[in-house]
């Protein structure tokens, strides 16, 4: 599955590269557009599986790791959770800017690649996915309504937490007296990482 889903990610930024070579970019905004209206049913899969930040972002974070780069604390200026936001308002009113007055297309997409891939090769990749990315956000409120979402059986969970250690943006986790996962849908990006390391099979696909 793992090697599937890979394959699934770089096919994605394949088309990307393609997009961008050829100067077609703005037709990537369309393939966003179809994903959240995607997110409504099946959740956040474009961050998970077709999003070339999250693609790149797995490398980054492993490069991190080997060279020890990585940190456990998040600046408290990006905490706020806003940011988002404004980083969404700031991208649309600099294209729009770049367009009007230069005739000419903002490559915000290559320019948001070289952040999240920075932002990874020192925080945890939640960071960027969860306080930094303005896809994400407009993703996060979309994909809360999934009707088809990752679930966890809370009778056959035993709250071992290794599902917390692999999730890319902090959207399971074990809570309560009972010790029982809990998936977060708004930040699920229904990847397979938990469902993979789940010693009781215990995470699936469910309406
Ligand atoms: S890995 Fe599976 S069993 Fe362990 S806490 Fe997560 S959902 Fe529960
Ligand atoms: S909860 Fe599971 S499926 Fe959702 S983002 Fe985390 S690891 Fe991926």
């Amino acid at each position: 599955m793992r090697y599937l889903v890979t394959g699934v990610r770089w096919l994605f930024f394949a088309v990307f590269v393609v997009l961008l070579a050829t100067g077609k970019l703005m037709l990537w905004f369309g393939l966003y557009a179809v994903s959240l209206v995607a997110a409504l049913f099946f959740g956040r899969i474009y961050c998970g599986y077709v999003c070339p930040m999250n693609t790149l972002m797995i490398p980054a974070e492993w490069i991190s790791k080997k060279l020890k780069l990585e940190t456990e604390s998040t600046p408290k200026w990006l905490k706020k959770g806003e940011l988002p936001w404004l980083f969404l308002v700031l991208s649309v009113a600099a294209m729009l800017f770049f367009k009007k007055r230069l005739g000419v297309n903002l490559p915000i997409l290559p320019i948001w690649l070289v952040i999240a891939v920075l932002v990874t090769l020192r925080y945890k990749p939640l960071v960027f996915h969860n306080l930094v990315c303005p896809f994400g956000a407009l993703q996060r409120i979309v994909g809360r309504f999934a009707l088809f979402a990752k679930k966890v059986d809370p009778k056959a969970c035993i709250g071992c937490k290794r599902c917390e250690e692999v999730c890319p943006s902090g959207a399971i986790a074990v809570v309560g007296d009972e010790k029982k996962a809990v998936i977060n849908t708004a930040l699920c990006h229904q990847c397979t990482n938990c469902q993979e390391v789940c010693p009781k099979d215990v995470i699936h696909f469910a309406k």
